[in-house]
């Protein structure tokens, strides 16, 4: 695979301070397929200088001009559509099919979304005798996971470039070719210089520094609880903004009058895609005790179906980390119906598609996010008891209820502690606040209340 030997700082690809290296590795079969440099303090620094250097003339670009560089970066995304598809299967393993789709697709959406509010959005209000500008908050430290490696990216360059922030990314480093490529097309779209730079590199050591660094204006992070607690502390010490998408462990509650054949068939299908690796993931299916064995047959059934048809997990660790999951999962007394902890090939970091019955909702793999393909089936006795065990963890990112009418359906919803939620299956929507309650997160990506994150407020009264 193609990489780049350098950081893109200030409008160019620059070699990096130091010789250290991460090497790429495909986990399909094992095999190192790049090698990119592994960024220290040194080089966050230059990165962050560059996006300080070019805030000023960005700030003041106008919003259309803005719109229009988003809008070019979007075209450039749309055609090089099997090019992105193409690397990130390489590095993090989905199937072509789902990279094409989702990881290559979603991020075409939510580009074009910011183009499009960038010129719209309401930059200037008049309150009373005052009139409020919004404002950029400066430079944004973007710290991304691996597990939707474009997506993810998008979902924080897209909005803080519609406020006219400059941006320094640190990508994870399981799958830096397809950030490589996103500073392509950002620099083919026409950017200007600075605005955008990219320092690749482990977080314990270019995350870090760029969370730490003082030309930070807002530190953006997604991934794990675990980090972000720790970057949300560093960023309080500074007073200094901060935007957390965390972990998950998501409940799909099937009501009764619900079309079960299908709320399970969804249900399986949103935990397996992406091989389990998806923070929003409706980990735990909640199930009326009178349809409860009727829906642990027809989840046995949709997860063989799956079958050859799952990707591998992201990498070695991951690996390990799901297959104890699951033999914690049989240890506490949950049933194996599908899948189980052995590995189901000899190469590659695979993982059957597991469903477990008989789960209860204190034990480990109903309260901790597992990250693969790995489903819960827990028996509830009426609404409130479904109610209480769908908001019984430490997170609140995303959920699903069925229902055979939307009403009751929504009655349910707004009493979940979480920030999405589907209504019988609906579809995703790029413009929709994505967030989450509790130990989720702080803050919202996309659409407009996404965009909000990157502004300030000036109030100038008349
Ligand atoms: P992670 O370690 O939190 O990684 C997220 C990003 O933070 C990566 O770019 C990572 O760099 C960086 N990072 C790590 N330590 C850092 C530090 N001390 N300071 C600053 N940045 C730091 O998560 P992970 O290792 O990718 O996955 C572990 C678990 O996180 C998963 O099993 C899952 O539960 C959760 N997760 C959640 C999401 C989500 O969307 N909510 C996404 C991915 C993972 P490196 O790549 O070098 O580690
Ligand atoms: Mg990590």
């Amino acid at each position: 695979m193609k990489a780049h030997d350098g950081m893109y700082i200030d409008g160019a690809w620059r070699p990096a301070a130091g010789r250290d290296t991460i090497a790429v590795v495909n986990p399909a079969d094992e095999q190192v397929i790049a090698e990119v440099p592994a960024g220290g303090a040194e080089d966050v620094d230059a990165a962050v200088r560059a996006a300080r250097a070019a805030l000023p003339a960005w700030a003041a670009t106008a919003p259309a001009e803005r719109a229009a560089r988003i809008a070019a970066l979007r075209d450039v995304l749309v055609a090089r559509r099997d090019e992105i598809a193409e690397t990130v299967t390489a590095e993090l393993g989905a199937p072509l099919p789902f990279s094409q789709a989702v990881h290559a697709g979603v991020p075409i959406l939510v580009a074009g979304s910011y183009a499009g509010l960038a010129a719209s959005y309401a930059f200037e209000e008049k309150v009373g005798n005052s009139t409020v500008y919004a404002e950029p908050v400066g430079v944004v430290g973007a710290i991304t996971p691996w597990n939707y490696p474009l997506h993810q990216i998008v979902a924080k360059v897209a909005p803080a470039l519609a406020a006219g922030c400059t941006i320094v990314l640190k990508p994870a480093e399981d799958t830096p070719l397809t950030a490589q490529l996103f500073a392509e097309a950002v620099h083919e779209a026409g950017v200007p210089a600075g605005v955008f730079n990219l320092v690749t590199g482990l977080g314990p050591v270019a995350g870090q520094a760029l969370a730490e660094h003082e030309g930070v204006d807002l530190v953006s992070f997604t991934g794990s609880t675990a980090v972000g607690r720790k970057i949300g502390a560093t960023a309080g010490a500074a007073v200094k903004r901060v935007a957390l998408e965390l972990g998950g462990k998501s409940a799909n509650v099937i009501l009764p009058s619900a079309d079960l054949a299908k709320a399970v068939g969804v249900g399986v299908a949103n935990v397996m895609g992406n091989s389990g690796q998806t923070c929003s993931a409706w980990t735990r299916m909640l199930v009326h005790t009178s349809q409860y064995d009727e829906a642990v047959a027809l989840a046995a059934e949709a997860a063989a179906k799956y079958g050859d048809r799952i990707g591998p997990l992201v990498n070695a660790k991951q690996h390990a980390r799901v297959r104890g999951y699951i033999e914690r999962g049989v240890a506490e007394g949950a049933r194996l119906v599908a899948g189980g902890p052995e590995a189901p090939r000899e190469q590659g970091y695979f993982v059957s598609p597991t469903v477990f019955a008989d789960v209860t909702p204190e034990m480990t793999v109903a309260q901790e996010e597992i990250f693969g393909p790995v489903v819960s089936l827990i028996r509830y006795e009426d609404e409130d008891d479904a109610l209480r065990i769908a908001n019984g963890t430490v997170y609140g990112l995303a959920g699903a209820v069925w229902a055979g009418d939307e009403a009751e359906a929504v009655a349910f919803a707004r009493r979940m502690d979480t920030g999405q939620v589907d209504i019988n299956g609906g579809r995703f929507n790029p413009l929709a606040p994505f967030g989450g309650y509790k130990q989720s997160g702080v803050g919202r990506e996309l659409g407009s209340h996404g965009l909000a994150e990157y502004l300030q407020t000036k109030s100038l009264q008349f």
